[in-house]
């Protein structure tokens, strides 16, 4: 399939696989009151809901939570130094800030809000049908011997470029279950060890991660003690991503950052399927509503999310349909083919999307770790342009025009999602330091 997109600006950038920014001329204020989204703005309280009813048995599966009571939070780290090194020193800039997904507790990365939470729902709500947990009762028990032996019985599978497997790997492999990741050909061989050292049987296909994905669902449809974690179609991790936005909205008022009409928020959430940007996006509106921005970022080899929502087409565009070849270094983000249920709610809810190339992702990883400390996985960095996009590119001002805050920029909060990297072998870290020390 050949696919033609659109007159837009952006679109001789994003086909030349030139960083660029794409802004969503369907954006538009209170999208999130559609009733026709396959959502409800609650479910994300719901969301919150579970994770705190959930949080003593997490504590007890994984003693790093104790000192959160079993929440699994990341810092909002404000930049200083790392300021001027990336050319945000200006007071047009407003504050800017880390949201430091990189160092998540149990996965490593900002999947750990998705996986673990629908595995965890999953095994509260298996444990109940089966008899296994009563109403009231402590749901620490899930973590007892009998749980163990009962969830053993079962298997997890997810498909992915690493870190969902390692995610859904390590939180099924802590309850018991038997658990099998699909991992397609970008991953990462240091993530595969991982898991096989956890027990966890990992499947490597030649081929992306679409395929994967199918492979894995083909496997799970044929036997009833197989559940699968669809990466492409989750309602529960979509949700489990989204909660982060209440922890992000009490470390925003702690950092006495106000967020209203004069006052925008920007969120920079870099994009594979779409299923965690489009959670954090979402649980964001939820509680922001029409003052915070959230853009998604892309390899410019990989902007799935970018070349469908502009196509404006009813079936999916992949980057391969517009002669990209979803080609990167960025394992977390090389995905040809968005998901088509995060692409329904982000319709009108996304204020755009931008691209980077590879040599930046690893600028920007030896500079984090520099002069500010913060250990990064390629992908993780990628939402450091996006600052520079909305306040000086041409697509960015008239953005900001059309939202009428072009004039509150200087009291602008911009946030930049690192999203994994703290589970990063070191000699695996030492090789991308080398990598960017050649580039520099
Ligand atoms: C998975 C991942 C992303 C993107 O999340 P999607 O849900 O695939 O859109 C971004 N960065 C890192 C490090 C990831 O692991």
């Amino acid at each position: 399939m050949t696919i033609e997109l659109p007159n837009d600006p952006a679109r001789a950038d994003v086909l030349a696989a030139r960083p660029t920014l794409w802004t969503n001329p369907l954006y538009r204020d209170d999208a999130i009151a559609d009733a026709s989204l396959p959502l409800d703005p609650s479910d994300v309280d719901a969301a919150a809901a579970n994770w705190k009813r959930l949080a003593p048995l997490l504590e007890t599966c994984f003693p790093e939570l104790a000192a959160a009571s079993g929440a699994i939070r990341s810092e909002l780290i404000e930049l200083k130094a790392l300021r001027d090194g990336l050319g945000y020193g200006g007071p047009e800039f407003g504050r800017v800030f880390v949201k430091a997904d990189n160092a998540l507790p149990v996965a490593g990365s900002i999947k750990a809000r998705g996986g673990v939470y629908e595995v965890f729902v999953y095994a509260e709500e298996l444990a109940k049908r089966e008899g296994l947990l009563k109403d009231g009762e402590d749901i620490r028990t899930l973590a007892g011997p009998d749980a163990k032996a009962f969830f053993s019985r079962y298997t997890i599978a997810v498909g992915s470029t690493g870190n969902l497997g390692l995610s859904v790997g390590i939180a099924a492999r802590a309850l018991g279950f038997k658990a099998t990741v699909h991992m397609s050909s970008d991953a990462k061989a240091w993530k595969v060890e991982r898991l096989r050292k956890l027990g966890v049987e990992v499947v490597q296909h030649e081929a992306d991660y679409t395929t994967a994905v199918e492979k894995a669902r083909d496997v799970a449809e044929s036997d009833p003690t197989i559940y699968f974690v669809d990466d492409e179609q989750s309602r529960r991790l979509f949700l489990g991503y989204s909660a982060a936005a209440s922890e992000l909205a009490a470390q925003l008022a702690y950092a006495d950052v106000t967020v209203d009409a004069d006052h925008p928020l920007f969120l920079y959430l870099p994009c594979g399927i779409g299923g965690a940007p489009g959670g954090v996006a979402y649980g964001a509106k939820r509680i922001f509503g029409d003052n915070v921005h959230c853009f998604f970022v892309e390899p410019v080899q990989s902007p799935c999310a970018l070349v469908h929502m502009m196509s404006g087409a009813q079936d999916l565009v992949s980057v391969y349909d517009v002669g990209l070849t979803n080609v990167t270094e960025a394992d977390g983000m090389a995905v040809a083919r968005m998901s088509a249920f995060v692409a329904t709610v982000m319709r009108d809810m996304l204020a755009g999307v931008f691209t980077v190339d590879d040599a930046s992702l690893f600028r920007w990883l030896l500079l984090a770790h520099e002069m500010q400390d913060i250990r990064l996985e390629p992908s993780a960095t990628a939402g450091f342009a996006g600052p520079d996009f909305v306040v000086k590119h041409p697509q960015g001002r008239a953005f900001c025009k059309a939202q009428r805050i072009e004039g509150h920029l200087d009291r602008a909060t911009h946030i930049v999602w690192t999203t994994g990297g703290s589970f990063v072998p070191q000699e695996q870290f030492e090789a991308f330091l080398k990598t960017a020390a050649e580039n520099r």
